[in-house]
């Protein structure tokens, strides 16, 4: 019922050289497969999207500002994006909730700015390693989740994305268990909220994802794929993470 996603964050890494890395990805890929999505920084956009011009790989922005025009140097607004030929953009990652201060409120506004540019929201929650030692993981991410998701969130228009702030780039992962009881947890939110439709919106697990854990993680079943940082970079360690998301 929901198409299973594996989308890579190449956060702010990544030059021209390895757009090699995503021409190959692009090249191996099946139309039968789980959608497949990359991230790389704004100033690759472009290219990305003319690298897998015609393949099944679709590519997304990391960012975007809640305006659509405007004094807010330095910024990228979502029809920006769009205009790349990108088709999503990350919103609430926890690194720009921490780097740039962003709040609940601010990520809502860019949730809705990606609507209005017809790009997909990958909307990301996630708990501090204080929050899970203090038991208030499910507290903490289904506030996260109904003030940043907006009134008209769908399966079309977002993607959610839990990850836990305590493994992103760690090596550390929750155990199925905690993935399981947060990924069910937050569709039994999703669902309470938004009505049944919510069964449509693919909930993505996040944080240290690899090649020899993937296939573990992808066997709860209200994991709909993948948000990868790390080995999204190369194409070897992200195909096996694709496979497992395949064979799932
Ligand atoms: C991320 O950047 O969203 C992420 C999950 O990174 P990593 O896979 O490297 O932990």
């Amino acid at each position: 019922m929901r198409r299973k996603l594996a989308a890579g964050n190449w956060k702010m890494n990544g030059d021209a050289s390895l757009l090699g890395e995503l021409a190959q990805l692009a090249g191996q890929q099946s139309d039968t497969g789980p959608e497949i999505l990359i991230c790389p920084p704004h100033t690759l956009l472009a290219h990305a999207v003319s690298v897998t011009d015609g393949s099944p790989v679709g590519i997304g922005g990391q960012d975007c500002h809640a305006a659509e025009t405007g004094a807010h140097t330095g910024d990228v607004s979502a029809p920006m994006i769009a205009a790349t030929g990108a088709q999503a953009v990350i919103v609430g990652h926890s690194e720009r909730r921490t780097d740039h201060h962003e709040t609940n409120a601010d990520v809502r506004a860019k949730v809705k700015a990606a609507w209005a540019a017809g790009l997909t929201a990958i909307l990301c929650i996630g708990e501090s390693e204080d929050e899970r030692m203090g038991d208030s993981t499910l507290e903490i991410i289904a506030d996260q989740l109904h003030a940043s998701a907006p009134d008209g969130t769908t399966g079309d228009n977002t993607v959610i994305a839990y990850e836990p702030i305590w493994a992103i780039g760690t090596g550390r992962v929750p155990t199925l268990e905690q993935i399981i009881e947060t990924h069910d947890m937050l569709r039994d939110e999703l669902v309470g909220r938004f009505g049944p439709e919510a069964m449509t919106i693919r909930l993505l697990y996040g944080g240290s994802v690899k090649p020899n854990n993937a296939a573990d993680i992808f066997t709860a079943d209200n994991v709909d794929g993948a948000l990868v940082g790390g080995a999204s970079l190369a194409a070897a360690d992200f195909q096996p993470i694709i496979d497992a998301l395949a064979a799932s």
